[in-house]
């Protein structure tokens, strides 16, 4: 239902936090987020308001300067702690959020299931999850460095192909670790640019005092953030725009 992302040098919790408060009033049932520490990724999710999201936070803290956040409005898999978003994928490669529903999800996870994926929640989403994994492990199995950006993005981009239905995706690697990704099918998405920094949402409110600058998505596009800058392609023809 709702996304907001960071890459930068500040610490995520706080505009991951306050970002899904902003995006309370389009509804929803559980809240979350991602960030990457140390080499690692960390999730605490919640059923219910963000508030208790920020309670659980307060709790267990976790520190970095990339992240990932969502309010989860449930279209498969009740809302639960575990169908909360985000979604790991394989054994914590890859960690991502999702906006729209995967129509093909109950193909893709039984081929997934064959090949020794173990599935943990009721979503569509986690198939997506599992999906870049297999095809970042494949990638690897090519001879493909795991840390290198272009890694990440081939196996996300023959991922997307393989998917029916709609999305909006914030998507972290694990082993590549100044890299957020995001891509749009159907569900908006906006990339906020900041001075070395840059911020994502499903919508701009997320983004207001933090920068006036934003870039709206279209249909097929991908926005890859670092903290050296920001690249915007198409999902088929691999064509980027400048930016
Ligand atoms: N289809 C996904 C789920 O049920 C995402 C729902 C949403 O857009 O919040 O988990």
């Amino acid at each position: 239902c709702g996304i907001v992302g960071y890459v930068g040098a500040r610490d995520v919790s706080n505009f991951l936090l306050e970002g899904l408060h902003r995006l309370e009033y389009r509804g929803y049932d559980s809240a979350g987020i991602a960030v990457l520490a140390d080499g690692e990724i960390v999730i605490r999710k919640r059923t219910g308001r963000v508030q208790e999201l920020a309670a659980l936070l307060d709790e267990q803290p976790v520190t970095g300067t990339l992240g990932i956040g969502h309010t989860r409005w449930a279209t498969h898999g009740a809302p639960c702690d575990k169908n909360s978003h985000p979604h790991i994928g394989g054994s914590g490669e890859v960690v991502l959020v999702h906006n729209g529903v995967i129509e093909n999800y109950n193909q893709l996870r039984s081929q997934l299931q064959q090949i020794g994926y173990v599935f943990r929640t009721d979503t569509d989403t986690e198939a997506v999850a599992h999906l870049m994994a297999h095809h970042l492990e494949e990638q690897v199995k090519l001879g493909a460095d795991v840390t290198a950006p272009a890694t990440c993005l081939t196996a996300l981009e023959i991922t997307l192909r393989k998917l029916k239905g709609t999305y909006g995706l914030a998507v972290l690697f694990r082993d590549c670790p100044n890299m957020l990704i995001a891509a749009r099918n159907g569900s908006p998405l906006v990339v906020g640019v900041g001075d070395g920094e840059y911020f994502l949402a499903s919508d701009a409110t997320p983004l207001i005092g933090y920068t006036e600058q934003v870039v709206y998505l279209a249909d097929h596009e991908l926005a890859i953030l670092s903290p050296d800058g920001m690249e915007i392609r198409h999902r088929d023809t691999g064509r980027t725009s400048p930016s």
